[in-house]
């Protein structure tokens, strides 16, 4: 096997070669058909997350160990179980769930597995899928996917699961009222494409790219695109919401303007929920939050029970489908680059096979 390798921080991942892992107990080996490219793959090879003020996380501190392989947003084939392994045969094409926990905590026991202490996420904590195969602990974290396209189901372990959990934590909305997604990239297109599974209110897209709003506009549930870097923008959201402000708002940026935006855009009583990891600080203005009643709060991918869930509606056939650009998984370094200047529409998934041999 061989992987695409964040081998030193700040530089450009390498391959490396590797024996094909052989798996031991309940473990299941995929070989990879496709990883999709996410924005936490930049922060991984940069190796830290921006924490505002000066402050950094650095992976080196979260104890992430040099050579690590990014890529979270898997989808596969099986290709050999160990002894104690069960649930799926060899040939089986399965999206590979890669948030898993300890699996022995009490929120692991909850099945809140990304509340987990002690996580075992593949392509974040342990090696994950920009490589030709990857160890899954066990055959209940594959995912079956249909006749959904296999690059396509591939990024619904995290942009799709991220966008759906998101929208789960607004409470259920009506027609008449609206949510603020702010951010129309990966995520944001997900959450587009997923909304009508949650709600049924109608969307305003905040993006600073016109392009990205031209874009979101062309689905039915967007009422409205808005630029959030113009001063008229909450405006904007106020006018277009009777004068009260969106019922909520998800900001998947996760920057200072963003959440600010967010923050400034829903009603009194309303829920901001942040997702995106871009980083940096905001002072909140504290009596505003009793005198508003707002709701924020963060949410980190999702669970494999939300992941089911998700998939049933998908494979009930009503989400509408993402863009997806497939390329070789020797052009990671490539696609990394393209997403950091925001030159990607929809998703970009690496795929072994259309390495050069
Ligand atoms: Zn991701
Ligand atoms: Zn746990």
């Amino acid at each position: 096997m061989y992987s695409y390798q964040v081998v030193e921080f700040g530089k450009p991942l390498e391959r490396r070669d590797y024996p094909t892992p052989k798996p031991a107990g309940t473990e299941v080996v995929v070989r990879l058909a496709g990883c999709g490219v996410c924005h936490s793959d930049l922060h991984l090879a940069d190796g830290f997350f921006d924490l505002g003020g000066g402050k950094r996380i650095t992976l080196a501190d979260r104890g992430t160990k040099l050579p690590f392989t990014p890529g979270h947003e898997m989808v596969g084939e099986v290709e050999a179980l160990g002894p104690e392994a069960s649930g799926v045969r060899p040939g089986d094409r399965r999206i590979v769930f890669p948030w898993i926990g300890c699996g022995t905590c009490e929120s692991c026991a909850a099945g809140e597995e990304t509340l987990c202490p002690n996580p075992r996420f593949l392509g974040a904590r342990r090696d994950g899928g920009y490589a030709t195969h990857i160890v899954v602990p066990h055959a209940k974290y594959l995912v079956a996917y249909g006749d959904v396209p296999e690059d396509l189901a591939a990024t619904y372990a995290c942009s799709g699961i991220t966008a759906f959990s998101a929208l789960k934590k607004i409470p259920k909305t009506t027609a008449r009222e609206c949510l603020v997604m702010i951010g129309a990239g990966g995520v944001g297109t997900a959450g587009i494409l997923l909304v009508s599974a949650v709600h049924e209110a109608k969307l305003i897209v905040a993006d600073v790219d016109a392009k990205k709003r031209e874009t979101a506009m062309k689905s039915n549930r967007v009422a409205a695109a808005v630029d959030p870097a113009k001063p008229e923008a909450v405006k904007q959201v106020l006018e277009l919401t009777g004068g009260i402000g969106a019922a909520g708002a998800i900001d998947f940026v996760g920057a200072p303007a963003s959440a600010q935006f967010g923050l400034d855009a829903i009603r009194r009583g309303g829920t901001l929920v942040s997702v995106g990891l871009y980083g940096g600080a905001v002072p909140v203005s504290l009596p505003l939050l009793p005198m508003r009643s707002v709701n924020w709060r963060g949410s980190y991918v999702g669970t494999l029970a939300e992941m089911h869930e998700m998939m049933g509606h998908i494979l009930g056939g009503k989400v509408p489908r993402m863009p997806i650009e497939p390329r070789p998984l020797a052009a990671a370094n490539g696609a990394m680059s393209d997403l950091r200047a925001g030159r990607v529409n929809g998703r970009v998934v690496l795929k072994p096979a259309l390495d050069p041999k």
